[in-house]
């Protein structure tokens, strides 16, 4: 072999070499065949093969990925808190309660352990064309609710802030509707009296699911995070594609109350941030594939109502319902003032929700 022919051959091994940089695979969806365990043994890892971003996000049907998972379960949300407590944050409206018994639970779905309640949140805007966190297409929505849980064996949700897989989100965006959203009211009379920065209530007692509904499937999926104060926390979002209705009246009733300045607060809602190499799952979708998000379902007096006494499998409460709410549309306001308690502000031993995301750092 000439000394020029094999000068060659060392550059071609050379660019060969070259030409092998380590190639970076991002997985966008876990392997065909994998079983429920192992999807959801994946989902958990995503962030740390994707990257961790921030939330929120524009939902879009065309970018998401279908996955099927177990169905979410919802386990002890019927149960009445024996204390409810709406708090001003000066950044939000927040509920938060304590129960008897265990707390109310989600799991299954992406998840493999228990994931408690914790609270829930209110984002809105100045107007109806501002306000939700997420956009739709590209479009706001006139404001959010965001029910954050945490995973129970971490026992608190400043300690599950601190872990990858510690806390989850789930959203509904909120739509206006002509008729007030009567589960919706126990919040709204309450506003008055917790308007300055800082304050709480207690307020009536009531079934959790009065204010956000159950969702089992079709459900947008994917891992972003919160950052509250100097830390970045991660977060499990999942974000319902059936929106709620409240009235414009009700959402005018959050502009009034006041931030830590004494000023209304009138837009507490983030800008929503680049998707970047995330992948956004749809889990279960309905077979209805022309939007993003699925058509408003009304929340009637009714529904709320009956499904609540159901819970109880209380007939004689249903028939009374039934007929005092032929009889009198009035009853709405009738029936919050039933668990009416005392105005007084919870202890702050008991203040765990100053913060919707707490940090002690
Ligand atoms: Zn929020």
């Amino acid at each position: 072999m000439s000394e020029k022919k094999e000068k060659h051959d060392k550059n071609e091994e050379v660019e060969e070499q070259e030409e092998q940089p380590e190639e970076i695979v991002i997985e966008r969806e876990p392997p065909q065949g994998s079983t429920d365990e192992e999807k959801q043994y994946w989902l958990r890892r995503l962030p740390i093969r994707q990257g961790c971003f921030d939330s929120p996000i524009d939902l879009n049907l065309v970018n998401c990925i279908p996955i099927s998972l177990p169905k979410l379960e919802w386990v002890n949300f019927d149960a009445i808190p024996k204390k409810t407590k709406l708090t001003n944050s000066g950044h939000t409206i927040i509920f938060s309660a304590k129960w008897l018994g265990e707390r109310p639970y989600i799991y299954a779905g992406p998840f493999t352990a228990k994931y408690v309640f914790s609270n829930f949140h209110l984002h809105w805007g100045e107007n109806a064309q501002e306000g939700s966190e997420h956009t739709v297409d590209g479009g706001n929505f006139p404001a959010e609710l965001h029910v954050v849980f945490f995973k129970s064996s971490y026992l608190t949700q400043e300690a599950a802030l601190k872990e990858q897989d510690g806390c989850a989100t789930l959203a509904y965006l909120i739509q206006l509707q002509e008729m007030e959203n009567p589960g919706f009211q126990v919040i709204i009379d309450s506003l008055r009296d917790i308007a300055i920065a800082g304050t709480s209530k207690r307020i009536a007692n009531v079934c959790v699911l009065r204010l956000f509904r159950k969702f089992l499937d079709d459900y947008y999926l994917y891992w972003g995070s919160v950052s509250t104060y100097s830390c970045l926390h991660f977060i499990l979002w999942l974000v319902t594609r059936k929106p709620i209705g409240i009235s414009n009246e009700q959402l005018n009733c959050l502009r009034n109350i006041l931030d830590h300045q004494g000023s209304q607060l009138v837009k507490n809602f983030r800008k929503v941030q680049p998707l970047c190499d995330r992948s956004v799952f749809l889990v279960n979708p309905c077979p209805s594939k022309y939007a993003t998000l699925l058509p408003i379902t009304h929340d009637t007096y009714l529904q709320y109502h009956v499904s609540e006494v159901f819970y109880y499998k209380d007939i004689g409460a249903i028939s009374k319902l039934l007929k005092e709410f032929l009889e009198d549309t009035q009853s709405i306001s009738q029936y919050s003032e039933t668990n009416e308690l005392t105005e007084k502000s919870v202890d702050s031993d008991e203040d765990e929700t100053q913060n919707e995301y707490s940090c002690d750092n």
